[in-house]
């Protein structure tokens, strides 16, 4: 049965913002009370209490962006100029960017069609490396024991990117609180969306108190941070401020959406798990399994055109996709690709790195949103598998 085109699921727009915001919203337009060292109690103040309480975590640092949390925890743990630090090479670009911007030199390690950290890579570039900075790259959760297990015999600090993972659990325990610090985004492709913004989450007491004085708590601002105020004192005017606050709009955005974390993680699992069902009725398609200790919680799909594909058939492949529309995107087969590692040309000596690359060459990206229905996610796998049946004929 052809597919009408016209009719294919939006896959872009994201969720409404919950109506609660809209009172607070208006009261902060009315005051004009926007910067959240202002008031007592603001809304950033607020949404930390409230992220750190959901976590799990003794503190949450709200900032403008996951990028500057990233950045911010780096420089948290005052790694030195020049620091060498592992991370996964199928990664967002302003991720070895946040390195770049912290001093230090991003190592990156192999990814391979698990679309995981490949560990024989990770274990042969421990050596020399001064921390560990993983990235959850769209929500997949790396083995994470055994580098929490190689990370500590070498006392190195991880931290991680979460900015996707908001949700996901390994071994039942929340993807963000296993490494040293845990930073996500509130960028409108995530799960929690202010259009932009961030937080970074620790247990650690000093972590914390050098990340809120670097993102700009200035002066005695500090003191709207409950329970830290001895060890900011002692951090006063010996850091330098990169002013990233998240302002008290953001928050007000995101307040009312912490409710909503269970119900878009168990959504977008269920919808991810029936479209990659689905697919897998043809045998040139396949989606990297979750490792069994990880509970995901997906807004996106991955799969790999799997058995022997040329790049002209994956092409044809997006392109007979985007005709039945569902817009494809092999990572490595679209210009300019910001998560393909070659075009970070910005990094000095860009290694070769043939399992990511393979990789990124067959690894296919869709969106899928919590809030699809169930006629659009048959109308999604039907199309990706009739775009299949046209390229790659029984
Ligand atoms: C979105 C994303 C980022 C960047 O987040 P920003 O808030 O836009 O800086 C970093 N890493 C991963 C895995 C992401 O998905």
């Amino acid at each position: 049965m052809p597919r009408d085109a016209r009719i294919a699921p939006n896959c872009y727009d994201a969720e409404p913002i919950p109506e609660a915001a809209r009172a607070e919203i208006e009261r902060l337009l009315s005051t004009g009370d926007l910067f959240r060292y202002t008031s007592e109690d603001a809304p950033v103040a607020r949404l930390e209490a409230e992220f750190a309480a959901h976590m799990g975590v003794s503190y949450a640092i709200a900032v403008s962006s996951c990028s500057q949390a990233l950045f911010l925890a780096m420089k948290a743990l005052d790694l030195p100029a020049g620091a060498r630090v592992l991370v996964p090479a199928f990664t967002f670009a302003a991720v070895p960017s946040a390195i770049v911007h912290a001093g230090c030199v991003p190592v990156l390690v192999e990814v391979d069609d698990s679309l995981r950290i490949d560990p024989l890579d990770f274990r042969a570039k421990l050596e020399g490396a001064d921390a560990v900075l993983i990235s959850h790259m769209r929500g997949h959760t790396s083995d994470m024991d055994m580098i929490m297990d190689e990370a500590e015999a070498r006392g190195l600090p991880v931290i991680e990117d979460a900015a996707h993972s908001l949700g996901t659990t390994w071994h039942g325990r929340k993807i963000g609180t296993i490494g040293r610090i845990g930073c996500f985004s509130f960028q409108s492709y995530k799960l929690l969306n202010a259009g932009e913004g961030g937080v970074m989450i620790t247990d650690d007491p000093e972590l914390a108190a050098r990340a809120i004085i670097m993102s700009g708590a200035y002066e005695h601002n500090w003191k709207k941070h409950p329970g830290l105020t001895a060890r900011c004192e002692a951090w006063q005017n010996r850091l330098p401020l990169y002013n990233c606050r998240m302002q008290n709009l953001s928050a007000a955005i995101l307040l009312p959406q912490l409710g909503e974390i269970s119900r878009r993680a168990a959504d977008g699992l269920r919808n991810h798990d029936h479209v990659a069902e689905r697919l897998g009725e043809s045998r040139w398609l396949s989606v990297p399994p979750a490792l069994p200790p990880e509970t995901r919680a997906p807004d996106s799909l991955q799969f790999l055109l799997s058995g022997d594909w040329s790049d002209e058939e994956a092409r044809a492949f997006q392109a007979e996709a985007k005709a039945q529309g569902v817009s494809v995107s092999v990572f490595g087969l679209s210009t300019d690709n910001a998560r393909a590692f070659w075009n970070w040309q910005f990094l000095t000596d860009l290694p070769d790195l043939p399992k990511t690359r393979a990789m990124l060459m067959r690894a296919c990206d869709i969106r899928l949103p919590a809030r699809l229905t169930q006629p659009d996610l048959e109308f999604i796998a039907d199309a990706l598998l009739e775009a299949v049946a046209q390229v790659k004929p029984a």
